[in-house]
C-alpha cells in the first residue's frame, strides 16, 4: 500500500486531547491521512458502555465508543501505550493496558490497530524511540520518521504554549473566575466537562483550566501540594492548582467515575488548599446536565454569598 493511501483513525477521547497535534502532524508529515471520530454523543457513549466492563471509568467507556465509531472506517486505529516518562512520572494504568484491552474487545480479522509504547523507566523507550518504531511499522525510513516526529513535537509544544498564553490572558479579566481541575479528556469532552464550562460561560463566569499551564513549571509546583504523587498528569494539575489558587474565586474538582488517581488527588487538594470555595463533581454516564447544572448553580451562589454579592 502506498503511504498516501494509508488512513489512520484517531479516537477522539483519552490521550487524543493531549496529543492530537503531535499525532496529526506526524502522520501528515509521513504523507498519510488521519480521520478523527466525531465528538462524543449519546450513541458513542452507549456503544462504549456496552463494550466495557461495569468497573471501567467513564473516560474509558467513551474511548471504546470512539474506537467502535472508527472501526471499518480506516486502515489502522491508533491505540498507544503510554506507561511513564521515567521514575515517579507514571501515567494512569489504563494507558498501559488500552492496546491489549482494545485488541481483545475488537478481536476478529477486520480492523487493524497501530500502537507505540513509551516506557522510559523499565524499557528505556522514550517518545521519540516509540515514534521511530511506529514509523518503521508503517514502512517509513528512520530518517523520515525522525524528521516527522521533530516537526510534530514542535507543533505540539507551540500549540500548548499558545493555549496556555490564551488562558493567562483570561486571569487578567474582570469578573468571577473558576478553576477546573480535571484531565483534559474530561474537561473537553462534550458529554463530560464541556457541559460544565459551557454552563459557567452562560452565567457569566470565566472557566479556567488547572492543566493549561507550563508543564515543567507545574511539575515543580506540584510538590507544594504533594511531594510524592507519581502520576504525571495529576502532578501537572496539582501544579496548576498551586500556581493559580489565589487568582480564582472557586475551584471545581471534576472527574469521571470511578477514577483512582482523581479520588486520591482531589481529596488531597480539598485538604491542602484552604480559603477557596471548592466543588467536587464526579460525572458518570447517568449524570444528566440538569443535575450538574443545579450543583453548579448552588456553587456559584455560595461564591457570590461569600464575596457579599448575594
Ligand atoms: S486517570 Fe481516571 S479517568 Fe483517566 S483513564 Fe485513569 S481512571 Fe480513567
Amino acid at each position: 500500500m502506498e503511504k498516501q493511501d494509508i488512513k489512520i483513525g484517531l479516537p477522539r477521547a483519552l490521550l487524543y486531547y493531549r496529543y492530537r497535534v503531535l499525532w496529526r502532524v506526524f502522520f501528515q508529515e509521513l504523507g498519510m491521512e488521519t480521520v478523527v471520530s466525531p465528538p462524543t454523543d449519546r450513541d458513542i457513549l452507549e456503544r462504549g458502555t456496552a463494550l466495557a466492563i461495569d468497573e471501567a471509568c467513564l473516560s474509558l467507556k467513551i474511548y471504546l465508543g470512539h474506537v467502535a465509531a472508527l472501526a471499518g472506517q480506516c486502515d489502522y486505529i491508533l491505540v498507544p501505550r503510554v506507561s511513564n516518562f521515567g521514575r515517579h512520572r507514571s501515567m494512569c494504568t489504563r494507558f498501559e493496558s488500552t492496546p491489549d484491552l482494545v485488541r481483545s474487545v475488537f478481536r476478529g480479522p477486520g480492523q487493524k490497530f497501530l500502537s507505540y509504547e513509551v516506557d522510559e523507566e523499565m524499557k528505556k523507550k522514550d517518545e521519540q524511540d516509540a515514534f521511530l518504531e511506529m514509523g518503521r511499522t508503517l514502512g517509513c525510513s528512520a530518517k523520515a520518521a525522525k524528521r516527522a516526529y521533530k516537526t510534530a513535537k514542535r507543533a505540539e509544544l507551540a500549540h500548548h504554549k499558545e493555549r496556555v498564553q490564551r488562558y493567562e490572558q483570561q486571569y487578567k479579566k474582570e469578573g468571577m473566575k473558576v478553576l477546573i481541575a480535571a484531565h483534559s479528556y474530561v474537561a473537553e469532552d462534550p458529554f463530560m466537562g464541556r457541559t460544565v464550562s459551557d454552563y459557567l460561560k452562560r452565567v457569566g463566569v470565566i472557566p479556567l483550566r488547572a492543566d493549561m499551564v507550563d508543564r515543567e513549571a507545574a511539575l515543580k509546583r506540584s510538590r507544594e501540594l504533594s511531594p510524592t504523587c507519581k502520576w504525571e498528569v495529576s502532578r501537572e494539575i496539582l501544579g496548576g492548582v498551586a500556581m493559580h489558587k489565589n487568582d480564582v474565586d472557586g475551584i471545581i474538582l471534576l472527574s469521571a467515575f470511578p477514577c483512582g488517581p482523581d479520588a486520591m488527588v482531589n481529596e488531597l487538594i480539598a485538604r491542602r488548599v484552604k480559603g477557596v470555595p471548592m466543588l467536587n463533581l464526579v460525572l458518570d454516564s447517568q449524570s444528566g446536565t440538569a443535575g450538574v447544572e443545579t450543583r453548579l448553580e448552588s456553587f456559584i451562589d455560595i461564591i457570590r454569598f461569600k464575596e457579599g454579592k448575594l
